[in-house]
């Protein structure tokens, strides 16, 4: 197939690129690297450097195809921002969603897979989370990506758009060549900031609350290898009919906890990770944990990674050789 690839040069964007040409698929990449890197895309893949604002840019850009699929990842993501700017969000992440599907329609393309986010959800009222569990998002992040939901539905039913909306859990890891991983400026993820310690770029990790309701106290997280959401991306891509919308949640269906992801990273690393408790970080439900079966059963996905270490281990080996990120 020929995919149009938006935000490709971000992180999980950048995995999915190189695990589509890997399959075979040609790739067009269209990011306007405010928070993606140009190096994150491999050199034999077309890039197109444009905003999702720019509408002109964008529509020429996908009239250049034909192309058979958009993958739709270029969005802002961080919920705290998303707390004090939320028009910031819905701006991009709604607005110019909205302008992607109305040059799709213009453009005739009519296949979409969407980075959803558990973040659609809120505080579940049961874990772990299947696709019927009530979305009741908590932040403006995940308001904005459940609205895209629904616009995703109604577009299906009415101008026959295909397309699949994967709700990702914690996106983690890097590729395991070591060749492209993960690079936020700033960074506030729990893996890289903990390797970041191990690496002595930082003097201790803070632990955002160690009184939750959870066995150790700290919160709980089901880190899916960014890989093997790469792999979700094209079954559902392949998967995909015109006039339909499905919804899958991609994790490993295992939590675990800040204080394991910590131990687990002074093993892989062999380096003492010295961490502190801090207050709790506003917004963050104490467990947010997939049941992954959906996808499983109806794409035949299977994740790769299925213990924390490993996926540890593989970010390991990419800030180990790479400090500074994409930067030399
Ligand atoms: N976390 C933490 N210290 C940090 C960063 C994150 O304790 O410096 C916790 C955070 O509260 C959450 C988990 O680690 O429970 C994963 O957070 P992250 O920001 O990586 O992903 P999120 O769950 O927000 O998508």
């Amino acid at each position: 197939m020929r995919v149009f690839v938006t935000g490709g040069a971000g992180y999980v964007g950048s995995h999915c690129v190189k695990h589509l040409v890997a399959h075979g698929h040609e790739v067009v990449v269209y990011d306007n690297l405010v928070y993606g890197h140009r190096a994150a895309v491999p050199g034999n893949v077309r890039f197109v450097k444009g905003d999702l604002g720019d509408a002109p840019t964008l529509r020429a850009a996908l009239t250049t195809g034909p192309f058979d699929a958009v993958m739709h990842f270029a969005a802002f993501a961080y919920v705290g921002e998303s707390v004090t700017e939320p028009l910031k969000y819905y701006r991009n992440n709604v607005a110019n969603t909205l302008g992607l599907l109305e040059a799709m329609h213009v453009v005739g393309v009519r296949r979409l897979v969407f980075s959803s986010t558990c973040a659609t959800y809120g505080v579940p009222d049961r874990v772990p989370i299947t696709e019927f569990t009530t979305q009741n998002p908590i932040n403006p992040y995940g308001r904005s990506k459940l609205m895209v939901e629904w616009m995703l539905q109604d577009s299906a039913r009415a101008w026959g758009l295909g397309a699949c909306a994967l709700r990702y859990f914690n996106a983690s890891g890097a590729a395991a060549d070591g060749s492209i991983g993960e690079d936020h400026k700033p960074e506030t993820h729990l893996i890289p900031i903990v390797l970041q310690v191990a690496l002595g770029q930082r003097p201790h990790v803070g632990v955002f609350g160690t009184d939750y309701d959870t066995p150790d106290g700290t919160c709980v997280r089901d880190y899916i290898h960014v890989d093997d959401l790469a792999s979700a991306h094209r079954l559902a891509i392949e998967a995909i009919r015109p006039g339909e919308a499905r919804f899958y949640n991609v994790g490993t269906g295992k939590g675990n906890s800040v204080k394991e992801v910590i131990d687990a990273a002074a093993r892989v690393t062999g380096r003492t990770i010295p961490s502190d408790p801090n207050p709790r970080r506003p917004g963050d439900p104490p467990v947010l944990v997939a049941d992954g079966d959906k996808i499983r059963r109806e794409l035949g996905w299977q994740p790769a990674y299925t213990d924390i270490e490993q996926t540890i281990a593989s970010a390991w080996r990419w800030h180990e050789a790479h400090p500074n990120g994409y930067e030399a």
